[in-house]
């Protein structure tokens, strides 16, 4: 019944693209002829193992990996990352640079100061309320990795271009703009990300891991989590999240079907723009990041009363557009425009906006 689905502007769980639902609807209970479905197949199985190392060949093509990238799907979200980025790369003596763009950010730095880990928050936008990314920043000589949170879901922020960090390895939360452009990965010791804004559903967690970032870890840890454990076993130390990764296989050959990253970036300025200049064009919708910052993953915005924010947010339910309710930590408005949310949903979106505008005004 794909005429009733509304337009999706949620944050994460987020929308899926169509034909990688359809697709899972109609293999569903027979999987490439196994008389099984994905979630009951054993992930030991020779059909899982073909769904696995698909996902992680169309990773590595999508991001021209070389062989010193492992790609991993973990659980426990992007927030268990927070806690084993420190716990498995920061030894005694070693430290490490944090930017600090909002809330996650600042959960991931919670997490190194939980465990009495050395770091340093080199910069933070904490001033003017994570409303925009911190430029010209000094980084520490000695790091052993630099955290960035390149999209800051919740305030709308987003890094267009990566800093020079003196040539030490950026870790990367990519939970929210994963996929979404064309990333060169010199840069980066590791990536990550849930997966349920870019990807495919909750529960799994993608990482992306450079040998030499592996080859200093702390190996004096519970299995689980050392990401060693997870590297030499191709994510199936123990049971994976088979159809998080079997939807995430799905996405990635959607993407390559876009015709990858390069369009997939196009398509979402596109998108976006059609919302900023929208709203820049007149003054009764505010973004809330500074312009520099915008994020092309969540547009956040004011209106000019809470009152009328709420009265937008119900009539738009109302008229089949979901999850504009900005986070509860902030209020106002989001939409969230992920790679699988359309042209045509943002085009309705800012026809809708129009006339709420004309009524309101
Ligand atoms: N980082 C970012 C940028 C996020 O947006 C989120 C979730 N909204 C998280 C981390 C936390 O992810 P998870 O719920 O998978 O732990």
């Amino acid at each position: 019944m794909t005429d009733q689905r509304i337009h999706n502007f949620n944050a994460g769980p987020a929308a899926i693209p169509l034909k990688v639902l359809k697709e899972i609807q109609g293999s569903f209970l027979n999987f490439n002829g196994s008389g099984m479905s994905i979630t009951e197949i054993s992930h030991r199985s020779s059909y899982f193992d073909d769904v696995i190392n698909d996902a992680v060949a169309r990773v590595k093509r999508l991001l021209n990996l070389d062989d010193r990238f492992h790609v991993l799907f973990l659980q426990g979200g992007a927030s268990l990352q927070f806690a084993m980025i420190p716990m498995n790369f920061l030894g005694e003596g070693d430290t490490a640079d944090y930017v600090n763009t909002g809330t996650w950010s600042t959960k991931a730095i919670k997490e190194a100061q939980v465990q009495k880990k050395n770091h340093c928050v080199v910069a933070s936008s904490e001033d003017k309320d994570f409303s925009y990314i911190p430029t010209d920043i000094q980084f520490s000589t000695d790091a052993r990795y630099v955290h960035l949170t390149s999209n800051n879901t919740i305030k709308g922020t987003q890094f267009h271009d990566f800093p020079d960090t003196n040539g030490i390895p950026i870790v990367c939360d990519m939970s929210s703009d994963i996929f979404s452009r064309a990333l060169d990965m010199e840069k980066f010791g590791m990536i990550y990300a849930g997966a349920q804004k870019n990807l495919g559903p909750s529960g799994t967690c993608m990482v992306i891991l450079r040998q030499d970032m592996l080859d200093r870890a702390n190996e004096n840890l519970p299995t689980m989590l050392k990401y060693s454990t997870h590297a030499s076993k191709n994510s199936m130390y123990n049971t994976p999240p088979c159809f998080g990764i079997y939807t995430i296989d799905l996405v990635l050959k959607w993407i390559e079907e876009m015709g990858g990253l390069e369009k997939m970036e196009t398509y979402n300025m596109e998108k976006a723009a059609l919302l900023y200049d929208f709203m820049e064009a007149g003054s009764f919708y505010r973004p809330t990041a500074e312009k520099s910052s915008k994020s092309l993953m969540n547009v956040t915005f004011r209106l000019p009363t809470v009152e009328l924010e709420k009265q937008f947010i119900a009539q738009a339910t109302q008229k089949g557009f979901g999850g504009l309710k900005g986070h509860r930590s902030v209020g106002g408005c989001r939409a969230s425009i992920y790679n699988a949310a359309t042209k045509e949903s943002i085009t309705a979106l800012v026809q809708f906006m129009a006339s709420f505008e004309k009524e309101n005004k």
